[in-house]
């Protein structure tokens, strides 16, 4: 690394007086310092004054660790200059070494030009913010879409298993309907799942094992597990009853749950949530998790949405396979959505007017909770109420704009 360059014979410009700890003894040598241009960068040259003419020590451009640029707003008392292996060097005179590193051509890296240009640091801050946005938007769904490849369907398996045994434990209870009518639409559930077409088979391989469990104790629902369980409400069985709707109304809502299950919407949450979280701590480091957490509640809402709509795509293409009708489903979802409205609002009314009487009402009937929100992660048939009404409309044309061509 030492070339021998005479410091009288200096090109670079003027020589910047310096203290050189070299890391090997703990006496401070004085110095001076000189910067040249090269093709590089500028490179720096210590000539020792205590062996005035000896050679100097020569360090390139990518041997120094050059330090920030300063602001002239806060200007620095002393330079420190990291020499790695050969120790550092401090020098005092601060305005004449940024003199001599600009006149050596000597450019200011990009963090130290966010510190003092403006324009710079906010074209930075919008670029990246463009970026984390573009990933969640396109990326995260789209690594979770393939990443979800590789989730055996037993891991699936497992987390539902859990997840039922949990809600039986809780707002769960056993069906009231009998066994020959659970017997009947079981029969007609396997006959559904049997006619899945290849060409609707999101995942090539991927062979869940349908299985159709029902329920009550909470309204008018069916919502699918991840690995192939789908559970229906006998609420669900007795509001198509109510609006004189037959069987069809429930297999088209089964159709739609088992387009959650075939397109693995719980596992392709789940894995995307992991890929936020760790595409966040990539870019952002300590403050990952606070963003991160906004950021899947706020995302997580409009995948939801997404979710459904594909589901609805898939029970119209199953159903039209089938050569069954997606007009009793559609009527059936708007029946259940008129209902919950009814029932929310008088909810409301019985709340406010419990305020009025300047009763302590208790918290249960203070805020009335949607079987929807209660189901949490799992993917419901009302999970997406403020656009029930375009999907029934959808469902009863039998056709959406958004669903892709049948192949
Ligand atoms: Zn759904």
């Amino acid at each position: 690394m030492a070339a021998a360059t005479s410091p009288v014979a200096e090109p670079g410009g003027k020589l910047v007086p310096g203290r050189w700890f070299d890391g090997l003894s703990s006496q401070a040598k004085p110095v001076l310092v000189g910067l040249q241009p090269t093709p590089k960068g500028p490179s720096l040259a210590l000539h020792p004054l205590s062996q005035p003419g000896a050679t100097p020590t020569v360090f390139t451009w990518g041997e120094v660790g050059w330090p920030e640029a300063w602001s002239e707003r806060r200007p620095q008392q002393r330079v420190v200059v990291d020499l790695r292996d050969h120790g550092s060097l401090e020098i005092d005179a601060v305005a004449q070494w940024h003199a001599a590193l600009a006149a050596a051509g000597g450019r200011p890296s990009l963090a130290g030009r966010m510190q003092t240009r403006w324009p710079v640091l906010l074209g930075v801050t919008a670029v990246a913010i463009v970026g984390l946005t573009l990933f969640y938007r396109y990326g995260t769904p789209w690594a979770a879409t393939e990443l979800t490849r590789f989730v055996p369907v037993s891991w699936e398996a497992s987390v539902a298993s859990n997840v039922l045994t949990q809600m039986d434990k809780g707002t769960l209870k056993p069906s009231k309907l009998s066994k020959e009518r659970q017997a009947q639409l079981q029969a007609r559930f396997d006959t559904l799942v049997q006619q899945v077409p290849t060409g609707l088979q999101r995942y090539p391989g991927y062979r869940p094992t349908y299985t159709l469990s029902f329920r009550s104790g909470m309204g008018a629902n069916a919502f699918a597990l991840p690995g192939g369980t789908v559970v229906m409400t006998d609420g669900l069985a007795k509001a198509a009853e109510k609006q004189g709707l037959d069987d069809d109304a429930l297999i088209g809502v089964l159709a739609h749950e088992i387009g959650h299950v075939a397109q693995r919407h719980t596992t392709r949450m789940i894995v995307q949530q992991g890929v936020l979280q760790m595409g966040m701590g990539l870019a952002l480091g300590d403050v990952s998790g606070i963003v991160a957490t906004g950021a899947s509640v706020l995302t997580g809402l409009a995948y939801s949405r997404n979710h459904e709509r594909e589901a609805d795509c898939f029970a119209i293409a199953l159903m039209g396979h089938a050569k069954l009708p997606t007009a009793p489903m559609g009527k059936l979802l708007l029946a259940i959505a008129k209902d919950e409205d009814g029932e929310e609002k008088a909810e409301k009314k019985k709340t406010a007017t419990a305020a009025k009487e300047g009763a302590s009402a208790p918290a249960e009937t203070t805020a009335p909770r949607k079987d929807s929100e209660a189901l949490g992660p799992v993917w419901s048939l009302l999970s997406s109420h403020p656009d029930t009404v375009e999907r029934a409309k959808e469902l009863e044309q039998g056709h959406a704009l958004h669903c892709p061509k049948p192949a």
